[in-house]
């Protein structure tokens, strides 16, 4: 199930061959080229965003949710046997944060039975898993470029597809996709050229603030499209001037992988609160964090205290499925105690950031913040 990437291809092209206007639209796409539809279920973790399951949602199919393992971030495959049916089609592991999902196992039960593998690779475009770069694992994987991923180009995703047949069926639909209207890129460009002035650590609380009141007005597009519509993103690519800047960053992915490893070694080794439990790194594996995850006992407490101090300090994921509250789990099917270690970590997790703006002035006040940490 394991096919060779397409011959001759840098990974640097892999990454931007099939272009979508989202991750979650290049997941949807995925999903469509397997035939999947209504009646089908797909497998994902809980302890993600709303994005996943409204991409399943998009074509039809319904998300069955898979808990993550205790104390971390990625999916259970001893969960995933439990819960697997005959209607489900496809497996989507999410790297959470960059921290590789234990494939071994997952894909065991992937070819027990014969069910395929897609890679949720947004948060890390080479993170590895048994020295293999994750995104070749599966049958396909999918990355996004808004804020807050690895590379950022303000919004696009795209899809990598590891098996010839699939890529045939991906190509057969992907004239189906059209830009965005003038007025959609404009707006776009807009955001890109704003948020690349606001976005670093020390303006962290007042953008965030700003951008979920532009949003909330439609003068921002926004992370989440309204529940159980199917949006019209999912038959959008990705505009060409987005592309023009994805292949531009991509070739300055080893320094975004440089980068995020020497922030997270400060943080890992100048850390050292008793109130905090730190992210265990798998065994055998090589993380490049998109966000470095923290444990913490009194989550709300803390999120407020670093507002406070300035510290960037992201509460995701703040539910099984972000930022959808209780009373709308079940509009995308989540029981509630379904996937108690989701549950859990959502109430004690948060994340430091890793991105190419982190500068030594803030990991010293991230440190700073943590080891006077009293809640
Ligand atoms: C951002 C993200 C997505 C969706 O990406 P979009 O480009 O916003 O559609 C999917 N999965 C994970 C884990 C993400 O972080």
């Amino acid at each position: 199930m394991i096919a060779l990437p397409t011959s001759g291809n840098s990974s640097e092209f892999l990454f931007r061959k099939f272009t979508f206007f989202r991750g979650r639209v290049a997941l949807a796409a995925i999903l469509r080229a397997l035939g999947i539809r209504s009646g089908d279920t797909v497998a994902i973790q809980a302890f993600t965003c709303i994005a996943v399951p409204e991409a399943i949602m998009a074509v039809g199919a319904k998300p069955i949710f898979i808990d993550v393992v205790p104390n971390g971030f990625t999916m259970d495959a001893t969960d995933l046997e439990r819960k697997i049916t005959g209607d489900t089609r496809a497996i989507v592991v999410q790297h959470t944060f960059g921290i590789p999902t234990d494939m071994a196992k997952i894909v065991q039960v992937s070819q027990k039975y014969s069910i395929p593998v897609i890679e949720d690779c947004c948060h890390t475009l080479v993170s590895t898993y048994q020295g293999q770069e994750v995104g070749s694992f599966g049958i396909a994987s999918f990355y996004s470029f808004e804020w807050g991923k690895p590379i950022v180009v303000g919004m696009g995703g795209s899809a990598r597809i590891n098996d010839e047949a699939l890529e045939q069926e991906i190509i057969r639909h992907y004239s189906d996709y059209k830009y965005p209207d003038s007025a959609n890129q404009y707006r776009l460009q807009l955001q890109y050229i704003a948020f690349s002035i606001m976005f670093r650590p020390s303006l962290y609380w007042p953008t965030r603030s700003l951008y979920h009141r532009l949003s909330a007005l439609k003068i921002a597009k926004g992370s989440y499209n309204p529940v159980g519509e199917v949006a019209e993103d999912f038959s959008l690519r990705m505009p060409l001037q987005l592309q023009h800047r994805l292949e531009h960053k991509l070739q300055y992915l080893n320094k975004h992988t440089s980068h995020s490893t020497w922030v997270v070694d400060e943080y890992r080794n100048r850390i050292q609160s008793t109130m905090i439990t730190q992210a265990k790194i798998p065994g055998d594996s090589y993380v490049v964090f998109a966000r470095y995850p923290l444990i913490v006992k009194e989550k709300e407490k803390c999120l407020n205290a670093a507002r406070k101090a300035g510290v960037e300090l992201a509460d995701w994921y703040s539910t099984p499925i972000h930022p959808l509250g209780t009373q709308e789990w079940s509009l995308v099917h989540y029981q509630a105690g379904s996937c108690p270690n989701a549950e859990i970590m959502c109430q004690q997790v948060v994340t430091l950031p890793t991105h190419i703006t982190v500068s030594q002035r803030d990991i010293n006040r991230a440190v700073t913040f943590f080891n006077r940490l009293s809640v």
